[in-house]
């Protein structure tokens, strides 16, 4: 038996409480109209999440009818059951079943009572029947709708291929350093330039008095993006990837700033 809110079952079915559900791959499910998003999300978590296939021919919803057998009307005579993929999940004992275990306490923890459990009757594989009320329905599915909400990845942050100025030439330089190009210099970008650039030459390490120990080899396409940078401030300076004197002319007068070697500011003039 239903919840009385859900109306009329067999043998006076309210056929106008029935909707088709249709999904892409061809179901069209007649079931309670206040039920029909909630087996829609639940179908779809079957088979996305539980990896089950539901197939179309196999699966039913709505039908006017009693229990087989019985003088009980049928829960689908409600339109608050359906049965699921009915050849390979029959009414029969024992129990004989292929939907996974996760799909059925999928069911069960969404008000549906799963016919493979019957104890008193034989049991009925196939036949998932909602046992609340509208008002359950309604708190359920609404209750799912938030839980998806959440679980589904936060949209990607497009991040604009280019920017103009010096924004631009932050977000280039993060791209070359792998961090996540915002367009600011901060802290992550300080380090991953610290890591990647430079064997800091002499001269920057005399005039700081940082003794900076860095790897010795750079990152060309990060000298080559300092050396534009020179260049843009016009320095005449071959933009070959190599550190010369030139470049390690800029390092000391751009970068190299007494206090900013390695910090933000020294990176900041440079993109100015
Ligand atoms: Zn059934």
């Amino acid at each position: 038996m239903a919840h009385p809110s859900f109306g009329n079952g067999w043998p006076n079915c309210a056929r106008s409480n029935m909707v088709t559900l249709v999904r892409r791959d061809g179901l069209r499910l007649p079931v309670h109209r206040e039920l029909a998003d909630l087996v829609s999300i639940l179908m779809d978590l079957t088979e996305l999440a539980g990896g089950y296939n539901i197939v179309p021919s196999w699966t039913w919803g709505f039908a006017c009818r009693a229990i087989a057998g019985t003088n009980q009307p049928s829960n689908h005579s409600w339109g608050t059951a359906v049965d699921i993929n009915a050849p390979v999940n029959p009414r029969k004992r024992p129990l004989t079943t292929n939907i996974p275990r996760s799909v059925r306490e999928l069911w069960k923890a969404n008000g549906f009572r799963w016919g493979g459990d019957y104890k008193t009757s034989v049991p009925d594989a196939m036949h998932f029947e909602f046992m609340g009320s509208v008002a359950d329905a309604r708190a359920i599915t609404a209750r799912l709708r938030r839980f998806l909400s959440h679980a589904a990845p936060a949209p990607r942050q497009r991040t604009p291929a280019t920017a103009p100025g010096e924004k631009g030439r932050i977000m280039e330089l993060q791209r070359l350093l792998r961090v996540a190009p915002d367009g600011a210099i901060g802290p992550a970008t300080v380090s991953a330039m610290n890591r990647n650039l430079i064997g800091w030459p002499p001269e920057v390490r005399r005039r700081t008095g940082r003794n900076v120990s860095l790897p010795g080899n750079s990152n060309p396409n990060l000298v080559r993006w300092l050396q534009r940078q020179g260049r843009r401030k016009g320095y005449l300076m071959t933009v070959d990837g190599s550190i010369g004197p030139q470049s390690n002319h800029l390092i000391v007068v751009v970068l190299g700033q007494a206090d900013a070697i390695c910090g933000a500011n020294g990176y900041r003039a440079a993109v100015r």
